[in-house]
């Protein structure tokens, strides 16, 4: 557990963003008992609970595995796995989702791997039109133009060498789950870094809203900022167990696609998941914008950052404006999204930003409200 200024933060590894309804239901009984009662999407599709108390941390991680929402510290460690969300529901892409159970498999069977990095992870893309592009990961999988090979690219900084080397190797797919293995072994002792997953297109750069509305065969939706409340959780879990098996897949744009939805349930389902209070619409000014925990959970905020950007989304929405992306930082480490977006607020001094909009800085040290008031409008 890590202190924040609004107490214990919990991540929650979810491999591959694949995860049960019970299980969604059981974090978020926990966030409710142990901590704030929200429960955070991550952007590398894990799950995160704030608020908790430190005297609780026992008893939740108990729950937790009791659950079988987590692994452990140990296999938490290793299965940080970010897997394309769509794979075998978007025909463009490989679907890589078979194997993510060998890989795990293997993960848990190598012990030199006790000794990985935290923040050590893998992405593993299928290329498809809701594919990785620009994500970030210490091991990048994504499908050469050869049906079948895979390039496996793997980099950080040696102890005493500058730069980041690169270690790119083709493997057909079904070295794939040795390649990945051997990489995050070689990644013991060393000084972390992290390469992107190639860009399909510019486009896909630039993504921040991941699939929302309905798809062949699939429902996508996302909380306001990625924070749901347990309304929000149970909404989701229920509807996923009505009409989508029990299964949902997390997506690193803090959304969720509940994925095998008979085409004639996409219209019910995704009443009901509006209906609940999730977003359903790419239209939606809600569905472009994303912000840090800012002063509500982070003692280097400078900014409400969720709050301003919460005020923007409701100002948006007033004006029927077009949502164009929006990234509200509380201060100069811009955690919650690194590729520049149209419009950046960031925090700069105690409830002002700096505004940066078309490519430039637009105004220095603006009120929050003034900042508001321009993201509003751009
Ligand atoms: S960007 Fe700054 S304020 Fe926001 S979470 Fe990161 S360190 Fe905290």
């Amino acid at each position: 557990m890590l202190a924040r200024a609004d107490g214990g933060l919990v991540r929650i590894r979810v491999p591959g963003g694949r995860i049960g309804a019970a299980a969604l239901l059981a974090v978020a009984e926990a966030a409710q008992r142990w901590g704030s009662g929200i429960v955070e999407i991550t952007g590398r599709a894990n799950l995160q609970l704030r608020g908790v108390r430190s005297e609780a941390a026992a008893d939740l991680a108990e729950a937790l595995v009791g659950a079988g929402v987590s692994g452990g510290p140990h296999a938490d460690r290793r299965r940080n796995v970010l897997l394309d969300p769509l794979g075998d529901l978007d025909p463009e892409a490989e679907d890589l989702g078979p194997l993510l159970g060998p890989l795990l498999a293997a993960l848990d069977a190598e012990p030199r791997l006790d000794g990985l990095d935290e923040k050590f992870g893998f992405a593993v893309d299928g290329g498809g039109s809701f594919g990785l592009a620009g994500r970030r990961a210490a091991v990048v999988a994504t499908p050469t133009r050869t049906r079948g090979v895979m390039a496996v690219c793997w980099a950080w900084a040696d102890d005493g060498e500058e730069g980041s080397p690169v270690r790119p190797r083709r493997v057909a797919r079904s070295e794939l789950v040795d390649a990945l293995v051997e990489a995050a072994v070689d990644s013991l002792g060393r000084r972390r870094s992290s390469v992107a997953v190639p860009a399909a297109s510019a486009d896909s750069v630039a993504r921040v809203a991941g699939p929302l509305g309905a798809g062949a065969g699939w429902v996508g939706a996302m909380p306001t900022l990625g924070r749901a409340d347990a309304g929000e959780m149970v909404t989701l879990a229920t509807a996923a167990r009505r009409r989508s098996g029990g299964l949902l897949r997390l997506t690193p744009w803090r959304g969720v696609v509940l994925p095998a939805v008979a085409s004639d349930e996409s219209g019910a389902l995704l009443e009901e998941l509006r209906a609940g209070g999730l977003v359903v619409d790419a239209a939606d000014p809600a569905s472009t914008v994303v912000a840090c925990a800012g002063s509500r959970g982070c003692t280097s905020a400078l900014t409400d950052a969720v709050g301003d950007a919460r005020r923007v989304i409701a100002a948006r929405r007033e004006a029927g404006s077009r949502p164009a992306a929006l990234h509200v930082s509380g201060c100069a480490k811009c955690c919650a999204q690194q590729a520049p977006l149209a419009t950046t607020l960031v925090g700069s001094g105690p409830g002002r930003y700096d505004v940066y909009a078309g490519g430039g800085l637009r105004a220095r040290s603006v009120r929050g409200a003034e900042a508001v008031a321009i993201a509003a409008g751009s």
